[in-house]
This record gives structure tokens, C-alpha cells and sequence, in this order.
């Protein structure tokens, strides 16, 4: 069992569209939301680089558009993508911003909830660093609830039941978090 069970339950905070608890670093691929656009969902996402291997250095350079497209031969393929998320949560728990929550972070594509379209309109991207298949670690569990919490202290209209995974919102086109997530637990911490 991991040890960041004994801790206190994390509480995190968002001011001035920053989450307090994490490192800061601007992506160049956002733009302004549409004019008095509401905050009302969450989408969850899993992404490594290359894939199934953590701990590198690479999704912060791909949101960046900073990736050394040299080190692995996958990434020839996705160096011309311009994508990124609010958040990025590594396999340890540390946090990353790279959009601020009023600006639209490009991680959903296309897709639709609830019969609107356009996720990233109105949504807050959440990428945990993982794979489909692999479970997560306890840290990252710990530190998206106290996340989504802080979000949800911020944003009304953002309620556990708005907060899905990018496979609801782009079905069968993306399969993250995918099967390793387990929603379950997730939901149950966060209404603990
Ligand atoms: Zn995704």
C-alpha cells in the first residue's frame, strides 16, 4: 500500500484560473473560450511518450511543441499535432498546468456531451501520465480528486456527473482513460 494513503486528505486550490499546487508551464497551443462561456465539465485523458513508458521528458516538450523528435521513432508521427491539456498529473502526483482554466486547452478533438459540440469550448482537459491498460498510481488518484474538488469549488456548473472520460466524448475515435481507470474508486474518493 502506498504511503500517501497516511497522509491528510490533499486539498488544492485554484486562483486567478492557476491551480495553486502546480508547476506552471505555457503551452502555445490554446485560444480564448468562446465569450461568456461557462466551465461546466471535466474530461480525463491518459497520454506517455512514447507510449507505456513514464517518466520522460517528452509530453511536456510535445505541448510544448518543443518535442526532440529524434529520440524515439514514434514521434515522427505526431511532431506536427499541436495539442495540450489544463493539466498534466505524472505517475508521482506532481502537477503541471500548461493553459490557464479560462483559456481553451486543445485535448478533446472532436467531440460532443450532451449533445454540444466542441468539448474543448467548455471543458477543462486533465491528461494523467499512463496508458489504457495499465492501472494508475495511488498518488495520481489522490492528486486528480483533489483536483477536480478545487475545480469544482471554482466552477458551479462543473459536478461530478460532468466529469468523463475522453472515450465518452469521442467514442470511438479515443479509448483514454480506458480500461485501467477505475472509475469506481475514483468517484468514490471523490465524494468521500
Ligand atoms: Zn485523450
Amino acid at each position: 500500500m502506498s504511503e500517501y494513503k497516511t497522509l491528510n486528505k490533499l486539498q488544492f486550490r485554484v486562483i486567478s484560473d492557476r491551480l495553486l499546487e502546480a508547476g506552471f508551464c505555457e503551452s502555445p497551443n490554446q485560444n480564448p473560450r468562446p465569450e461568456r462561456q461557462v466551465v461546466d465539465l471535466l474530461v480525463i485523458h491518459n497520454i506517455s511518450l512514447p507510449p507505456k513508458v513514464f517518466g520522460t521528458p517528452y509530453v511536456k516538450q510535445f505541448f510544448l511543441n518543443q518535442l526532440e523528435v529524434d529520440a524515439d521513432p514514434y514521434f515522427s508521427e505526431i511532431e506536427s499535432l499541436k495539442v495540450s491539456a489544463h493539466l498534466f498529473i505524472d505517475r508521482k502526483g506532481e502537477v503541471t498546468q500548461f493553459v490557464s482554466f479560462d483559456c481553451r486547452a486543445w485535448h478533446a478533438g472532436v467531440s460532443s456531451f450532451d449533445g454540444r459540440e466542441n468539448c474543448n469550448d467548455f471543458s477543462i482537459g486533465i491528461e494523467l501520465e499512463g496508458s489504457d491498460d495499465i492501472p494508475f498510481t495511488e498518488e495520481q488518484y489522490q492528486v486528480l480528486v483533489a483536483t477536480c474538488n478545487a475545480l469544482m469549488d471554482r466552477y458551479p456548473g462543473l459536478v461530478p456527473e460532468r466529469i468523463v472520460g475522453h472515450s465518452e466524448v469521442a467514442p470511438g475515435r479515443k479509448t483514454d482513460p480506458g480500461p485501467a481507470f477505475d472509475w469506481e474508486y475514483f468517484r468514490r474518493i471523490l465524494q468521500a
